[in-house]
């Protein structure tokens, strides 16, 4: 093995696969057998480089080479890099080495499309094939879909990989039209319905007959690319609910658009990443997810995007005045999920507690309740928070005084990208 060569390739790869954020591993729990290597179900530790991005797995692109010319891809043709290509032994031959020294937990595997998408979903099953019937690998592998792959593929590539993923890419159907004409939403539609339709089965299957092979135990994820078109954040969580839906999607990842190529249909190098909006769509997520809200209450016509110097429950609470305050001893579940401050465990000592007593500010502090919030919005078994004439722009200030979140700093940095 020439080991140069090999560093050089896993150089190039490793960087080129540093844009895809969807390799989260949550959710599977591929057990050791046989004695083999890697253990899933014991969870697998995620560490996240500071700009959020995973780097538990060994995440690499099996070649850079690509025939398609996506605009906002490094990788695309037209772009003059270096190119490489693992072979598919040089592939298991690392993800087992880095296991063995504890580098990595498992193989986030994804691709540039050599000749077309079936030949190059043949190679990354190879790898995972390779991996688990000779190497007797448990660990995680993530397999990246390539779009327009056959259904006999996507098939086999369920058996060998814990998650499966397309990635959209492009929030919306003009905006994919523009920077990857190559590529057809049916492209990325019809993998994914096959990978959702065989979950199923298989688990019906397994219901009835144990002995069932386990197909893509931690489901599939999609990837969209925010801020590389002109999308809204409307637009992006009612494309995220589509495929959440039709797809029975575990998670969509939000990935703030790098620039890294001058192309007039991109915003310019040196426009900033935009982090910030990146997390206030993930929280966005979590809330339509866990919470019980409905795009259309977040986001619609009069209000596309999401704010930025608030959260989205607080900024929605602060344009919902009208249902508040809430009383803690009597709401229902479903609204004290919405006071701004109260996550989803305080939710459920909430209702366990008052079972007992009346609650007052003392019991909710020691609850975990964020009071510098969720103050203005309740009321309890303690002296009634003066609310009187604050209107939503005054709490907002008052609370914004107070903040100390992490990305403070960064307020007026973001609120220039979307002026
Ligand atoms: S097909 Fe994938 S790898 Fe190729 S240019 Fe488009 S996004 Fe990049």
């Amino acid at each position: 093995m020439n080991f140069e060569r090999i560093k050089e390739k896993l150089n190039i790869l490793a960087d080129a696969a540093k844009y895809d954020v969807s390799c989260s591993s949550s959710g599977s729990n591929r057990k050791n057998k046989d004695k083999g290597l890697g253990n899933t179900g014991n969870g697998i530790c995620h560490t996240y480089t500071e700009d959020g991005r995973c780097v538990s797995l060994l995440k690499i692109l099996l070649t850079n080479h690509c025939i398609f010319d996506c605009a906002y891809c490094v990788t695309r043709k037209s772009n003059d890099i270096k190119r490489a290509a693992f072979k598919i032994q040089e592939v298991v031959d690392l993800t087992i080495n880095f296991y063995r020294r504890n580098y990595i937990e498992g193989l986030f595997l994804s691709s540039g499309i050599f000749k077309n998408a079936d030949y190059t979903m043949e190679r990354l099953i190879a790898v995972a094939k390779k991996l688990r019937e000779e190497e007797n690998f448990n660990g995680y592998i993530h397999l990246k879909s390539i779009p327009g792959a056959s259904d006999e593929l996507m098939y086999e590539a369920g058996l060998y990989a814990d998650r499966l993923s397309v990635n959209i890419e492009i929030p919306t159907i003009s905006g994919l039209k523009l920077l990857a004409p190559d590529k057809k939403h049916e492209d990325f539609a019809k993998p994914m319905l096959k990978v959702r339709n065989e979950i199923i089965r298989h688990k019906n299957e397994k219901k009835l007959i144990k002995s069932t092979p386990k197909y893509a135990p931690a489901g599939q994820s999609t990837q969209m690319i925010v801020g590389a078109t002109g999308e809204s954040d409307k637009d992006v969580m009612y494309s995220a609910t589509y495929f959440y839906k039709k797809f029975n999607m575990k998670r969509v990842y939000y990935s703030g658009y790098v620039p890294v190529m001058e192309d007039a249909r991109l915003p310019s190098i040196g426009t900033q990443v935009p982090m910030l909006r990146e997390n206030r769509l993930y929280q966005t997520d979590w809330l339509l997810r866990f919470y019980g809200f409905s795009v259309n209450e977040i986001l619609n016509d009069h209000h596309p995007n999401l704010d930025i110097d608030v959260d989205p429950k607080l900024s929605w609470a602060l344009r919902n005045l009208h249902h508040f305050p809430v009383d803690i001893n009597t709401a229902d579940k479903r609204m004290l999920a919405r006071i701004p401050g109260i996550g989803m465990r305080s939710v459920h000592k909430i209702i366990n507690g008052r079972k007992y007593r009346n609650l007052n500010w003392e019991h909710l502090k020691n609850m975990g309740v964020a009071l510098n919030r969720a103050k203005y919005f309740i009321i309890c078994n303690s002296r009634y928070w003066e609310r009187r004439d604050l209107d939503s722009e005054r709490i907002k200030g008052m609370i914004l005084q107070n903040s100390t979140g992490k990305f403070r700093n960064q307020y007026s940095d973001q609120l220039s990208l979307f002026s």
